[in-house]
């Protein structure tokens, strides 16, 4: 027995160290595809369904690799954020992603404003306010052309500097909206104090829509809680026909999801905008 108790201890520490060098090898190729710029934007489309019209755009980072390899955010966002490389890796997307966007402007082609997921680590940052400032006059980009979608848990990790940086940025025009709503915290009564304009119903809510009668509930009561705030409601992950029924059933016109389309490229994204 006592063997075999050394045998996985063993193990344990093998598994360990094989971790911290998976995370140390992962940390080295960000680092690297950060100065290669190999960070790039995808978006996706929010729609309002009563008149076909495009609400804004989703930017959803993807790491395309020298191969030409696409990589989802969940292979790096975790070891980027814990590292704090997501500092930068948030600000690259940002930027590029601003930098189609407003050209999209000047084509003409785009209605509705550009949305962005950022890491509360981003927001915190002592320099954050002027690093978007600058960056909006530089790509003469208005602050009402933007919205910003956090979370729950990143607003309540620290609700005093969280709620002073999401007025200086209500100051410039900039909308906020809260990310999967629903899943964070059940104390609602921050929403009132808080310049939040948008609640983004979380994915997990309408994946088993219509059939799941807990989720339909819960969805029900989101939107009409949206309702009375005088908040905008959006359903993320929209994928059947019948989802989007119950949702406008229910009055949740804004939608996004693969029922609409899946996150594009620039490229992609520039056709579809010409194609509405
Ligand atoms: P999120 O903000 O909740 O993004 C929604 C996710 O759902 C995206 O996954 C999107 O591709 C996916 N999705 C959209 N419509 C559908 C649908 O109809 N069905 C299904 N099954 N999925 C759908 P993605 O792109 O893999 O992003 C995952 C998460 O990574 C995001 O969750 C967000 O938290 C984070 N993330 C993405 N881009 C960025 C970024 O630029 N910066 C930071 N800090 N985080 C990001
Ligand atoms: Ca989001
Ligand atoms: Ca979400
Ligand atoms: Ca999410």
């Amino acid at each position: 027995a006592k063997d075999q108790g050394r045998n996985n201890f063993q193990f344990y520490t093998n598994d360990l160290t094989e971790q911290a060098f998976e995370h140390l090898s992962m940390q080295t190729k960000i680092r690297q595809a950060l100065d290669s710029e190999e960070f790039i934007p995808y978006f996706q489309p929010q729609i309002n369904a009563q008149n076909g019209k495009l609400v804004g755009l989703e930017v959803l980072v993807r790491w395309k690799n020298k191969d030409g390899d696409i990589i989802p955010p969940s292979d790096f966002i975790p070891i980027a954020e814990k590292t704090g490389l997501i500092v930068q890796l948030d600000r690259q997307v940002m930027r590029k992603a601003i930098e189609h966007y407003t050209q999209w402007k000047k084509l003409g082609v785009i209605e509705g404003r550009l949305s962005l997921n950022l890491a509360v680590k981003q927001v915190q940052q002592k320099d954050f306010f002027t690093f978007i400032y600058n960056l909006l006059s530089k790509m003469q980009c208005e602050g009402s052309w933007l919205e910003l979608e956090l979370t729950e848990s990143d607003i309540m990790t620290n609700l005093e500097e969280m709620s002073q940086k999401m007025n200086q940025l209500r100051e410039l025009g900039i909308k906020i909206s809260i990310d999967d709503f629903g899943t964070g915290y059940s104390s609602l009564s921050y929403l009132k104090k808080l310049p939040v304009r948008k609640l983004k119903i979380d994915r997990s809510f309408i994946r088993d829509l219509p059939d799941d009668e807990d989720d339909a509930v819960i969805t029900k009561t989101i939107i009409s809680m949206a309702e009375n705030l005088g908040l905008e409601v959006i359903a993320e992950g929209v994928e059947t026909v019948e989802q989007r029924e119950f949702l406008l059933q229910n009055g949740c016109y804004q939608l996004q999801g693969f029922l609409y389309s899946k996150p594009l490229n620039a490229t992609e994204t520039l056709a579809y905008l010409q194609k509405l």
